[in-house]
């Protein structure tokens, strides 16, 4: 297998932490695998265009903790084995920031760029049609991720809805706020990511958030949102990226502010060309001379190939497995601290759990509440994350994921799962 391949680095990953665990080895056995994995296939007569089979898939890992739980992302190389490793790390997400729910993902092999806003509608609802027995607020629960967003979830909210015959919110999260999206959740996963690097930078560099540079790959929902509540720590984000290229401050203090980055999205198309600033590659990004290095975009960008070249001496994951499991090796041996995306990245499912709550309550919470159990719940997670770490003599991935699993395993064994 390659090192690219993501489900093989999810069970490098739990293989890793197998000498850390006190479990049954059948427990063990059970967590490599899903429970279910499903794949669909959804035949879409496209406006103005051929009749197409798009294929879908939601992969459901694990439900020991409470309904299995996971985003929905559409992209042109999604395949089984992302979204089944990206199931497993949300069953891990779940447990280590502490929510009643399990894990699952889903996705559709399709470049959204190249359908129409109403064929991106009719492919949703037919994913949500093919589904619909699988899905649901006690079942499992979307919400967006790579390429969807609130707008995709009120279709499933609507399509699932119109099925059942009555409105049912809560089987999905991340909706728009009129239709009982929660406050504060379209920016809750850069929130916590930021949180993470506040609390990492204290810990670790013993420093303030004021006094570090910070490199951000990535400016979609996450990667945006983590530079501006960043920039709203005082953080300098010295460099930016998107698809298409990034931007690198010429001195330790950019001259941007966030409004330059967005209008530059807008105007220009890119981030990368937000000028007053030297435009660099993707590559040269990660390599940057920085304090802190986010990775917010995709899987596999830290590789053995390019993890001695980063100069960041703390990784704060916001995508998901952004960091292979060699790589880790390289990064380890070189000192860099990575705090891991399930803990670092896991604000957003944490701000959807609270949506939920709020869905079946039919209530509406505040953003400053939001907001304050946000930090609370990220603070007390990553605290049990580095405290763990300590105590076992490991680094934050292994601790976190050795954390969440030991939780995944006690619900097992107290229900009776075997
Ligand atoms: N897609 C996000 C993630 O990977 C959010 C999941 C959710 O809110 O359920 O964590």
């Amino acid at each position: 297998m390659s090192e690219e391949d993501p489900f093989s680095n999810a069970l490098a990953q739990l293989a890793s932490v197998a000498d850390l665990l006190t479990i049954e080895p059948e427990y063990y056995e059970t967590l490599k695998n899903p429970r279910r994995e499903l794949t669909v296939s959804l035949p879409v007569k496209l406006i103005g265009g051929n009749p197409t089979t798009f294929v879908g898939y939601r992969v459901q890992h694990n439900n020991a903790r409470g309904p299995y739980k996971g985003g929905l992302r559409y992209h042109p190389r999604v395949g089984l084995s992302e979204v089944k490793a990206l199931a497993m790390w949300m069953t891990w997400k779940t447990a280590i920031i502490d929510i009643p729910f399990g894990g699952s993902k889903g996705g559709i092999t399709v470049d959204p760029t190249k359908l129409t806003r109403d064929d991106l509608e009719i492919l949703t609802r037919k994913y949500v049609d093919a589904l619909e027995r699988d899905i649901g607020p006690d079942v499992d629960i979307t919400a967006p991720d790579v390429n969807t967003n609130a707008q995709t979830m009120a279709w499933i909210m609507n399509e699932y809805s119109r099925l059942r015959g009555h409105n049912e919110p809560a089987v999905s999260t991340g909706k728009p706020i009129e239709l009982g999206g929660s406050e504060g959740r379209s920016a809750a996963t850069g929130r916590g990511v930021a949180i993470c690097v506040r609390e990492a930078v204290k810990r670790f560099l013993k420093k303030g958030v004021k006094d570090v540079t910070v490199a951000v790959q990535g400016f979609g929902n996450v990667g945006s949102n983590t530079v501006s509540c960043l920039m709203d720590m005082g953080a300098k984000v010295v460099a930016v990226s998107d698809v298409l290229g990034g931007a690198r401050a010429t001195g330790r203090t950019p001259g941007w502010s966030f409004g330059d980055l967005q209008a530059a999205v807008k105007k220009r198309g890119s981030v990368g060309k937000v000028g007053g600033a030297e435009e660099i590659s993707n590559e040269e990004l990660l390599e940057s001379e920085v304090d802190v290095l986010v990775p917010a975009a995709l899987e596999n960008q830290i590789t053995e190939a390019n993890a001695k070249r980063v100069r960041a001496r703390l990784i704060v994951e916001a995508a998901n497995g952004p960091t292979t499991p060699h790589a880790d090796h390289v990064l380890d041996r070189g000192g860099v601290y990575v705090v891991p995306d399930i803990l670092a990245n896991s604000g957003g499912v944490l701000v959807s759990y609270f949506e939920w709550v709020q869905n079946l309550n039919r209530d509406h919470w505040p953003e400053e509440a939001v907001n304050e159990r946000l930090e609370l719940k990220m603070k007390k997670a990553f605290n049990e994350v580095v405290d763990h770490s300590v105590k076992e003599s490991v680094d934050l991935r292994r601790s976190a994921i050795a954390l969440a699993v030991d939780r995944v395993v006690t619900a097992m064994r107290i229900s009776g799962w075997h």
